[in-house]
């Protein structure tokens, strides 16, 4: 793929070849289309690819395109640190030399000439404001900001963002926006706080995700809504007379992987377990009749999830839902190596729930709810599951008033 792919405006295409960029990075690949499409984007890559790149290009040539007075406030990009808007700024000034696109930013730091400089060019208007959310909360405080044009707000470096305890400020920031507009996020990581951000300030939004990849087509990924006591009743209904060479199972506590691995013995199946208590020659062992297919079933603590390195699983049963997308990704790709088919089932109980439509979310996907057997009662309903994880009501409710969210364990 080249850059004339995008069909972009001249003046945008000579920006590219005077930044001596060649070729568009992955992420410029998948972005680009999307943001030229009118699509509100959650961009998820690490740091270095180019995701700068990815909306400026976009933008500019949409500015172009665009027939508003031309000192209006169109865009706003906000990024966490001052060097990152000046790092913006200088690429937009470059790639916008022939668009002729104006812009301002907005990050302070300076001295109180830079803040009367900034102000002057706020209410003059500029086509694209760069700022940090402090700078330009002081700013809109002082009520001479308009943005009742504004048509695209980008959130760069997302998640350093909720690290240092920005959220708040975004939020006042979004009440300051009209509603209809493009809304772009960029991050290098998605932990939990970033999708309830997404859920809230974003409508319908494309994704891509280039830092972790998609579990492979041929899973068959499914889910139960079941009680914790219901559980073992469960496994034993999936694996009973059925011929199923792997099996592996995870759980997120070793009393659970204990349990799981005496009460599946008592049944005589073929199992052992593996954990943290286990020697580390104990734990070998058991990982080589595993592979050796000596032993059919394994059932092990989310601790060694990562250590374990054999693929062609027929089966992957989650006892608790996996603590991130990426842990879930992982683990669903045990199975289906090589064309082959597998199966990937999470049991997701009454608490688990909004955990496990974050996992969702990140895959962009809604994974199938099977009904349990019969015999062993009715779990938790599905309407219970659509309700649960009301992000929004949830997400307002507990972050404002609490003066930022610095410690941010989420990671
Ligand atoms: P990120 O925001 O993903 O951390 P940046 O946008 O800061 O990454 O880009 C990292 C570096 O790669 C910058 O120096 C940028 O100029 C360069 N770069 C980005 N895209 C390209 C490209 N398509 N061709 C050449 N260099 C690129
Ligand atoms: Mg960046």
């Amino acid at each position: 793929m080249t850059f004339n792919d995008f069909n972009l405006a001249d003046p945008v295409m000579e920006g590219i070849e005077a930044m001596g960029y060649e070729k568009p990075s992955p992420i410029q690949e998948a972005a680009i289309p999307i943001i030229l499409g009118g699509h509100d984007l959650i961009a998820c890559a690490q740091t270095g690819t180019g995701k700068t790149a990815a909306f400026l290009l976009p933008l500019i040539h949409r500015l172009l395109g665009d027939h508003e007075a031309d000192d209006s406030i169109q865009a706003l990009v906000i990024a966490p640190t001052r060097e990152l808007a000046i790092q913006i700024d200088q690429q937009l000034e470059g790639f916008s030399y022939f668009a002729n696109t104006s812009s301002i930013a907005v990050y302070g730091g300076g001295t109180g000439a830079g803040f009367d400089q900034e102000k002057k060019a706020l209410q003059r208007g500029a086509q694209v404001i760069v700022a940090t959310p402090g700078r330009l909360i002081s700013h809109l405080n002082l009520g001479y900001v308009d943005f009742s044009n504004l048509k695209y707000l980008i959130l760069d470096e997302a998640d350093r963002m909720l690290d240092m305890g920005f959220l708040p400020d975004i939020l006042k920031i979004l009440s300051h926006l009209p509603v209809k507009r493009q809304t772009l996020l960029f991050s290098a990581t998605m932990p939990e706080g970033i999708r309830r951000l997404t859920d809230r300030i974003l409508i319908a939004p494309k994704q891509v995700n280039l830092a972790v990849s998609k579990p492979a087509e041929n899973v068959l990924q499914a889910a139960y809504l079941v009680y914790d006591q219901q559980k073992i009743a469960l496994i034993e209904s999936l694996i009973e007379g059925k011929d199923l060479p792997l099996v592996l199972i995870f759980a997120s506590t070793k009393a659970g992987v204990k349990e799981v691995e005496s009460i599946l013995k008592r049944k005589k199946f073929n199992v052992s377990a593996i954990h943290s208590d286990l020697e580390q020659e104990q734990r070998s062992d058991v990982m080589n009749r595993f592979r050796s297919r000596e032993l059919q079933i394994l059932v092990a603590t989310d601790i060694v999830s990562r250590g374990i390195d054999v693929d062609d699983i027929s089966l992957v049963i989650n006892y608790n839902v996996p603590g991130d997308a990426e842990d879930y990704v992982h683990r669903v790709g045990r199975t289906a190596r090589a064309e082959k088919s597998g199966v990937a089932l999470t049991f997701i109980n009454e608490k688990e729930m909004g955990k496990f439509k974050r996992i969702e979310a990140f895959l962009g996907s809604t994974i199938r709810k099977l009904l349990l057997p019969v015999h062993i009662g009715e779990g938790p309903s599905i309407e219970s599951y659509e309700r649960s994880g009301n992000f929004r009501k949830n997400f307002i409710g507990n972050s404002r008033g609490k003066g930022g969210q610095r410690r941010n364990n989420n990671r």
